[in-house]
Order: structure tokens, then sequence, then C-alpha cells
């Protein structure tokens, strides 16, 4: 009878430990050690998740929140965020952020420092905690898994560190900009035949198939550049996102029907700018979304 009544109590209330927030990861990943609690405070464990990565390598804000701990812990640099309740931590880290700013989801909030044991050349550890207690930070990311490793795998650690120090070489902070209209993704960033020339040429940007009138939203926070109208690229804005990485982070929007936004505005990430059209050299409803750094084109899906 008591077994039945837990029974029915546990169908009834929330699962242990779990989270009403959602999140972003703040590294990619692979996980290469997962939660593993002690039974008691005193004895050995893991109060977090580690996840593979590089020196150097952006560490994103796992959901939106206020800064509450950036500093040195035992010598290691450690990055806290508040989210009401709950508290995600992160080391060992260079802060890029000060105490007391407030950070979106995704938001670079420090970059990634050797020292935590780790298969490859530095690892994040990731922590949640609601007062004392520790959990699992892979809960904040619902159905956006991380993969999980083995820490045996050399080969795949290997791989992504290669991977990620040229993606970080290139200048790409994965999960800083947003998608910038709901749509299939067409022709991406690199060589291709051009749909209208018929020859190869370099696409600098990222296409993605809406219809025409769908809205187009700012990747991240920023400021519009410019917004103008030209043969090749129709209709086109420019925002201006600072400095990422000590390089000028600009997001470009082309083909548009037109803007609702105009140069000196200052956006939100998700602010609605205008809408897909086909204006300029297109063959049909898309939005060309383009990144630059330092006025190099680089290839859009390495900030998703
Ligand atoms: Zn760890
Ligand atoms: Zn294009």
């Amino acid at each position: 009878m008591a077994l039945a009544a837990a029974l029915v109590l546990a169908l009834l209330g929330p699962a242990p430990g779990a989270v009403a927030l959602t999140g972003v990861a703040p590294l990619p990943g692979p996980v290469v050690r997962r939660f593993d609690p002690p039974a008691e405070p005193w004895f050995a464990g893991h109060r977090g998740v580690d996840l593979l990565g590089t020196v150097g390598e952006v560490v994103a804000a796992a959901a939106a929140g206020e800064i509450t701990f950036a500093g040195k812990v035992a010598g290691k640099g450690v990055v806290t965020v508040s989210h009401g309740e709950l508290r995600t931590t992160y080391e060992p880290v260079s802060a890029l952020v000060a105490v007391g700013a407030h950070v979106h989801a995704g938001e670079p909030i420090a970059t990634l420092q050797a020292g935590h044991s780790c298969p490859g050349q530095a690892c994040l550890h990731w922590g949640l905690k609601r007062a004392d207690e520790y959990l699992d930070p892979l809960s904040l990311l619902g159905e956006r898994h991380v993969r999980l490793l083995p820490a045996s795998a050399a080969g795949i650690v290997s791989d992504t560190v290669a991977q990620r120090g040229s993606a970080i070489s290139s200048g790409a902070v994965p999960g800083l900009l947003s998608v910038p209209a709901q749509g299939e993704l067409g022709s991406p960033f690199g060589m291709r035949l051009h749909p209208i020339f018929n020859e190869w040429r370099m696409h600098e940007g990222q296409d993605i198939s809406a219809p025409c009138g769908a809205g187009i939203t700012a990747a991240a926070d920023g400021v519009v550049k410019s917004v103008g109208y030209d043969e090749s690229g129709g209709n086109r804005l420019v925002l201006s996102h600072g400095q990422v990485g000590a390089k000028a982070l600009l997001t470009h929007y082309l083909h548009a029907e037109g803007y609702i936004v105009k140069a000196g505005d200052k956006v939100l990430r998700g602010q609605k700018l205008g809408t897909v059209g086909s204006t300029g050299w297109s063959t049909g409803c898309h939005l060309h979304f383009s990144v630059s750094l330092n006025g190099v084109f680089v290839d859009p899906k390495g900030f998703w």
C-alpha cells in the first residue's frame, strides 16, 4: 500500500531533480565525463559534466541570467550565472564578463582554459546547482542533447580538437548567432555552380528558403549599419555586432522584400528586421545570410 502511494506520488510529482529551465550547451561537446554525484557529500564523485574543447574556445551561457561570480577559486577561473533558483558554473575559464552583467542563452561569457582533467587539450567542467544540491547540467538541454563519448575514444577526441581548432582560427563561435529565418537551408557557404551565371563562384553565405513575406530576424543584438539596394543583393541590410575575438562581426541579409528598421536602430536578437523576398539576383523567395569577421566572409553554420 505504501509502495502504491509512493508510486502515485512519483507519477504526479515532477521527477526528482527535474529542471524547468531549458538552455543550450556552453560548448558543442562531446561530453567526455558524465555527471556522477556522490552518494554522500563527503565522497568523491563528479558534480558536473565535462565537455571537450580547446584552449581559447568561447564558452557560452547555458541560459539567460545574471553573472554572480567571475574570478578565481583555488587558482582556477570560474564563472557563475544565476538563473532564478538555479545556478550554472563554468571552469576552468577566463571570464569575458563582469559580475552583474545580464546575459542571454548562448552569449559568450568566457574562454576555456586548460587545467581540468581531460582526454584532450582542455575540458570545461560545467555544473548546475539548486541551493547546495548538485544537478545534472544535461537536464537543461531538453531534447537538444550533446554527443556523449567515452573518454577512451582517442580518435574522436583528436578529430574534435582538430576540427574545433580550425573553427576557432576562422573565428566561429558556435551558438553566438540565431538562424535569421524559418525555412529549409538551401545553398551552403562555399564554391557552387551559380544558378544564374552557370559558372563556379564562391557563395559567401548560407541561403534559407522561405516564402516571400516570411519574417527575417536579427541573428544577435546589434545596430543596423546600413539598409540599401544593389543589383546583386537586392534589398540588403547589414547589422554590426561589435567585436568578437578582436574582430568586427557583421551579419548581412540579402534579397528582402523590404525592411522595417533603418540605419542606426538598435535591435535585439530575434527582433524582426523585415520580410523575405526575391529582389536582386535571385531565382526564388529566400534569405541569403552572410557573416563577416573583419570583412572576411565565414561560414554562418559555425555560429549556430
Ligand atoms: Zn569535471
Ligand atoms: Zn545566397
